[in-house]
């Protein structure tokens, strides 16, 4: 099949082009590289099956594709935040326009969207019927009212010109590969334990995540992608921490000395996140494999590398 891979050149993107490309498929990744880097798609590049496109999706492109796995926009806080209008436009004229050229072409369309779409919620654990509780007008609105209005699209799309869709509500993933001033918790943490910089916890720390190691995460989207359900599916790890809990686990694994300086907690920080998982279960016989301390090895080795070592881990 010819796979088309929007932001595959960012950190869950490129892990789900490694899977795709061992596999077989042929693959185009579209990334206007602004969180995402060519360094993780390096082993690819001379591989007569996969190209590369530097392009914006926010402005209209014509490709011919079996399927797209439409992953781009960026994902931390940090840096959706950075340019708010930016981040809806990739959200909903971005969405429109791979949409669009689903339409045209006939392909099977996923999109990543995320558990944002239930922001603070007042249900526990989340379940896909809850229709959640989003600020419209706070600092990460841009964010999740931008990945309401692209699942919006993509069921009108699927309703209006039968385009086959396949929604994920993705929760907190981490792993190899995540920017070192990504700006996510698990990034931050790490980096801040190897350099012996103190970690910064927003408010008290009792605010609660569930992290899904990024192995894991693509397997589900590629089971969504192939099976006969279009959702929306939550996929994510029901192991639910709190973040002074992920942070003891840090600095445990890295140096039990490193200092925790806390921090006031941003607007509209969510209180607590833990993902139903039953439907992915059902529908897909999908769940998560990899426990938090595994998959937090994986990560500290991979960052570990890139900090002390930047030219040999280039292209891990
Ligand atoms: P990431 O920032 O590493 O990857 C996003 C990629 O999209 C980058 O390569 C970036 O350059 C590219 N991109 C951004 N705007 C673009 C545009 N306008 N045109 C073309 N490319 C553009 O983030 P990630 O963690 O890999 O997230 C991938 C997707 O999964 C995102 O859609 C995100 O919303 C969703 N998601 C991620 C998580 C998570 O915890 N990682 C959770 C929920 C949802
Ligand atoms: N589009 C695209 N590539 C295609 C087909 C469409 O980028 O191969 C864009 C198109 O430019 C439009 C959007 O997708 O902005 C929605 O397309 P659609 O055909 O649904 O709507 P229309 O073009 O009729 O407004
Ligand atoms: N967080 C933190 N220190 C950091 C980065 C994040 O305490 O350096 C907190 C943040 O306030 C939130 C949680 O960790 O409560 C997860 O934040 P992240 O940005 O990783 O993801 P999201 O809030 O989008 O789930």
């Amino acid at each position: 099949m010819r796979i088309l891979v929007t932001g595959g050149a960012g950190f869950i993107g490129s892990h789900l082009i490694d899977r795709l490309m061992l596999e077989g498929h042929e693959v185009i990744c579209l990334d206007n590289f602004y969180t995402g880097h060519k360094r993780n798609l390096l082993k690819w590049f001379d591989h007569p099956y996969f190209e590369l496109i530097r392009h914006d999706v926010t402005e209209p492109i014509r490709l011919e594709v079996d399927q797209i796995y439409h992953l781009a926009c960026p994902a931390s806080p940090v840096h959706y935040q950075y340019n708010p209008v930016k981040t809806i436009k990739t959200n909903v004229i971005g969405t429109l326009n791979m949409l669009g050229l689903a339409k045209r072409v006939k392909a099977r369309f996923l999109l990543a969207s995320t558990s944002e779409v239930y922001g603070d919620p007042e249900v526990h654990p989340q379940t896909e019927d809850y229709r959640g509780n989003v600020n419209t007008i706070g600092i990460r609105s841009c964010y999740d009212e931008g990945k309401r209005v692209a699942e919006t699209l993509a069921f009108d799309y699927y309703r209006q010109n039968d385009v086959e869709i396949r929604v994920a509500r993705i929760f907190n993933t981490y792993g190899p590969r995540m920017l070192e001033n990504d700006g996510r918790v698990v990034s931050n943490f790490v980096v801040q334990a190897l350099r012996g910089t103190p970690l910064t916890l927003y408010g008290d720390g009792s605010q609660t995540r569930s992290f899904c190691y990024v192995s894991d995460l693509v397997e589900g989207l590629m089971r969504l992608m192939n099976g006969a359900h279009q959702g929306p599916i939550n996929l994510g790890n029901p192991d639910e921490y709190t973040i002074l809990q992920l942070a003891q686990a840090v600095q445990q694994k890295i140096d039990p000395s490193s200092e925790i300086r806390f921090e006031p907690l941003p607007q509209d920080d969510p209180r607590r996140r833990k993902p139903d998982i039953t439907r992915a279960n059902q529908w897909l016989g999908w769940q998560p494999t990899v426990p938090l301390q595994q998959g937090l090895d994986y990560t500290i080795a991979d960052f570990r590398a890139r900090i002390l070592d930047p030219e040999a881990a280039s292209g891990s």
